[in-house]
């Protein structure tokens, strides 16, 4: 297997794409002896607009950027979508090889996407089988408390993967700086912490959610939500903008914010249920959070110095009847889709 190609050498726009890690550390550090920067997107393909504004914030900040595409088993519970995670590999490639030719052509001092890195599983979990099992053996990072909250209730191994395969890839690629969705805002928050407790040289960036117009925040698992649940998808993001504004019309008791949000879900809900089974969505909530943007901290009151974030995960349910011609999406509309979201309520200046 090759292990670094270039799909149109000599085209200004191509990158190489590594699939192991040698080529790829001899490149960085071949661009360190050149004092040329590196920031660093790790993702797991399936790439949109959400990933792009990342690598667009990355170009603007460094001469040379790198992408990971890897889906990476030790986030996945063993119950969950590992092996259906949507896999968009060439249209991946050409979304990348565009965005650099707008890159070359806004003829601003932006840096290039330079690399690629697509590692098998063998390559980035050399010694064992990777496992997803809580007390499975392996060379792990654990990020505690942090990673036991919120998500981490409902998948008690997805932050001990992701902090593992980021600390992996940040040691392969020694960036300057690594480039994070606020998304995913508990995994920034672990991100940051582990690179402070063990002394990784890189910034962390945080880039803000890039969202449909609805507001449903852009996400390679939307593919599976179809035309009727993604109309639904922004109910998360109505709940929110009502807790923000009972937060910024002076309240700042956790039960009058959360119950802003609450009654949108509440309200959304039932007019969903008074319909018939082929026109409505249905949904549950997992959780919905008020903590401290820090330390994740469950807060009563939130102190308008330091501000808060609240975050929810819903489960799209799936769609009970179907219409003739309807898009259903990935999956017929006939699978679970989790959908993640938070929203800072702002500290005071
Ligand atoms: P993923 O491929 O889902 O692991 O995401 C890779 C990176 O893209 C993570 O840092 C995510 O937080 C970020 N990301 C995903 N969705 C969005 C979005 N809608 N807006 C901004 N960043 C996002």
């Amino acid at each position: 297997m090759a292990t670094s190609i270039t799909r149109s050498p000599g085209d200004p726009s191509s990158f190489q794409i590594f699939r192991d890690s040698p080529q790829l550390r001899r490149l960085r550090q071949q661009l360190l002896k050149d004092d040329q920067s590196v920031g660093f997107v790790p993702t797991m393909g399936a790439l949109h607009e959400g990933h792009l504004s990342l690598i667009r914030a990355a170009a603007c900040e460094n001469t040379n950027v790198f992408i990971s595409i890897f889906v990476n088993p030790t986030q996945f519970g063993v119950n969950e979508d590992f092996s259906s995670y949507p896999c968009t590999w060439e249209s991946d490639i050409e979304r990348l090889e565009k965005l650099n030719k707008e890159f070359i052509s806004s003829g601003s001092p932006t840096g290039r996407i330079s690399a690629v890195f697509a590692p098998t599983s063998k390559v980035m979990y050399p010694n064992l089988p990777p496992s997803s099992e809580i007390d499975g053996d392996g060379s792990f990072v654990t990020v505690t408390p942090l990673s036991k909250k919120l998500e981490g209730e409902s998948r008690p191994v997805f932050f001990r993967g992701v902090a593992t395969v980021c600390m992996k890839l940040f040691n392969v690629t020694t960036p300057d700086r690594v480039y994070f969705g606020q998304k995913d805002f508990q995994q920034t928050v672990i991100i940051k912490r582990m690179v402070q407790d063990l002394h990784v040289g890189t910034e962390v960036r945080v880039v803000s959610t890039a969202r449909e117009v609805n507001g449903l925040a852009l996400s390679s698992r939307n593919a599976y939500l179809g035309d009727r649940r993604r109309r639904a998808g922004c109910t998360i993001f109505r709940a929110f903008k009502a807790a923000d504004e009972a937060y910024r019309g002076g309240k700042t008791s956790r039960v009058d914010i959360l119950r802003a949000a609450q009654s949108v879900l509440d309200r959304v809900f039932a007019e969903q249920q008074a319909l018939s089974p082929s026109e409505r969505y249905l949904f549950e909530i997992d959780y919905i959070s008020l903590a401290d943007s820090n330390t994740l901290e469950e807060l009563d009151i939130v102190d308008h110095i330091k501000g808060a974030v609240i975050s929810a995960a819903l489960k799209m349910a799936p769609l009970e009847e179907t219409v003739p011609n309807e898009e259903c999406g990935l999956g017929d509309g006939k699978v679970f889709v989790r959908l993640i979201d938070n929203w800072m309520l702002q500290a005071e200046n």
